[in-house]
């Protein structure tokens, strides 16, 4: 069975305008270990938290940063992509829509299934080329980025606050939404939906 765990827990903080503050945010990192043998990080979170995912692949015991075989970004933010050198054998996936330098990445376009009951989704409206991945497994996980950053913009069905279009925005939550008996959110804790 494919299997997800979180290397990092992602947070958000704001000050009282609330404006995102930079350097107490950073976004959920998260491995998924498929059946046909993939090792797929989703997100290597911003690049002060290397160590703490590190700790994570070293808890886990089994899984080093040279058998990531996989990145998927869910979006280009630095908060989301500040340790992609980590991993020194991974195929990089994006979205094309994604503006961003990264070297040697794939640049998706639509849904794409990268391992055995593992798919990227294209869910835009945080970013242009934002996308989440599914995960079938014991349950349906969506690993959502910032198409849903806290549990709270599930909650009250609200767009994240930080988007370029609102009702693209909610229609990916909807998309998302209606796939995922779990959801990795990019800075909050994994929830269910029902
Ligand atoms: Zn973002």
């Amino acid at each position: 069975m494919n299997s997800i765990d979180i290397l990092v827990l992602g947070h958000l903080e704001r000050d009282e305008d609330g404006s995102v503050i930079q350097s107490d945010t950073w976004s959920t990192s998260t491995l998924i270990r498929t059946d046909d043998g993939h090792n797929i990080v989703v997100d290597t979170s911003k690049d002060f938290m290397r160590a703490a995912i590190k700790t994570s692949l070293k808890q886990i015991g089994k899984v080093f940063p040279e058998d990531i075989d996989i990145i998927v970004l869910t979006h280009a933010h630095e908060d989301h992509i500040g340790n992609n050198d980590m991993f020194k054998n991974a195929k990089i996936y994006i979205h094309k829509d994604e503006v961003c330098d990264i070297d040697g990445a794939v640049r998706i376009d639509k849904e794409t299934e990268i391992a055995k009951g593992v798919r990227i989704v294209p869910t835009p409206g945080h970013s242009a080329g934002s996308v989440s991945v599914f995960v079938d497994s014991d349950r349906h996980y969506a690993i959502a980025g910032d198409a849903i950053p806290l549990k709270n913009n599930f909650v009250k069905r609200q767009a994240p606050r930080l988007n370029i279009d609102e009702a693209l925005a909610l229609e990916s939550m909807k998309k998302i939404v209606a796939y995922a008996d779990v959801i990795v959110p990019g800075h909050d804790q994994p929830f269910k939906t029902s």
